[in-house]
């Protein structure tokens, strides 16, 4: 296709969008995106998706005298969405609770080079540091596949959010997942603090101390008692709602981000016995399971 077909393409309105496009134009012939390409794609602040509409096109310049930039950005925002990574993340999953790996996943680290340039990260994942729970692995994903934070009890702090809004608005990332888990020593160690204080280092005793909002009201004198396993349980869940809202009010770029790009914060608990995960806090009702 020359100029002139690409310009009455684009002049075919505003249905005609950067999918359609690349769609059109698509060739065996795949290109691969430079720094440029990158750059423009950030702008829009949807790399991954801008990057594979570039790599079905069979020419760059094709693609960016049908489309304009901002029809461009729309339609890649519209095709890389956080409910598509959340999909993802559950296929994923329901495959290593079934004993499977993808292939994908399990070559991904033959293409260590090809990210050496830069990465696109399906999600965010914010996690417990405990061993038994690896994201990459429980989601069965692959090197470049999730942008993780780990520490103990799944704790938002400053440093915890700054990562998060980096993630997001470096690579257009726009699923946060904060992921608890049956069984947290962080969340026990807390229930135990509460019940018989204890002395604790300093450093210690700021995980704790982020946790304890979360399970001072299981502990309230006025509440059932409450047996320790389902007193874990409650607890857990209670510790990744906040840490779930501190990450969408504790920041005003994360805030902004929900507000007008589709960011995404959801909530959600590993089961160590089953292996699978239970995404239960600000998923939507259409992609609820
Ligand atoms: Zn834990």
């Amino acid at each position: 296709m020359g100029a002139g077909g690409a310009a009455s393409a684009g002049g075919a309105g505003a249905g005609a969008g950067a999918a359609w496009a690349a769609a059109r134009l698509a060739t065996s012939t795949q290109v691969k995106a430079t720094s440029a390409d990158r750059a423009t794609a950030a702008r829009f602040r949807c790399a991954r998706t801008a990057a594979s509409l570039l790599q079905l096109a069979g020419s760059r310049e094709h693609l960016r005298c049908v489309v304009t930039q901002r029809e461009y950005g729309r339609a890649a925002m519209t095709l890389s969405t956080a409910l598509t990574a959340l999909a993802r993340l559950r296929d994923g999953n329901t495959r290593y609770a079934s004993n499977v790996r993808s292939l994908e996943s399990m070559v991904s680290h033959t293409r260590r080079g090809a990210h050496a340039e830069g990465q696109t990260p399906t999600a965010i994942i914010l996690g417990c540091s405990d061993s038994r729970v690896p994201a990459e692995v429980v989601f069965d994903q692959g090197l470049g596949d999730l942008f993780v934070i780990r520490v103990a009890g799944n704790i938002v702090a400053p440093s915890q959010i700054g990562s998060v809004e980096f993630a997001a608005a470096r690579f257009g990332t726009r699923l946060v997942v904060v992921m608890g888990h049956s069984g947290c020593g962080a969340i026990t160690a807390t229930i135990e603090d509460m019940r018989n204080p204890s002395k604790q280092s300093k450093n210690i005793r700021s995980i704790v101390d982020r946790v304890r909002p979360s399970v001072q009201s299981l502990l309230d004198p006025d509440m059932p008692v409450l047996d320790h396993a389902t007193l874990v349980h409650k607890a857990v869940r209670a510790n990744v709602r906040a840490s779930c809202n501190q990450l969408r009010h504790g920041s005003d770029l994360l805030e902004q981000l929900a507000a007008e790009e589709g960011l995404l914060v959801v909530g959600a608990e590993y089961s160590l016995d089953t292996g699978l995960v239970d995404f239960f806090e600000g998923v939507p009702r259409e992609s609820q399971s």
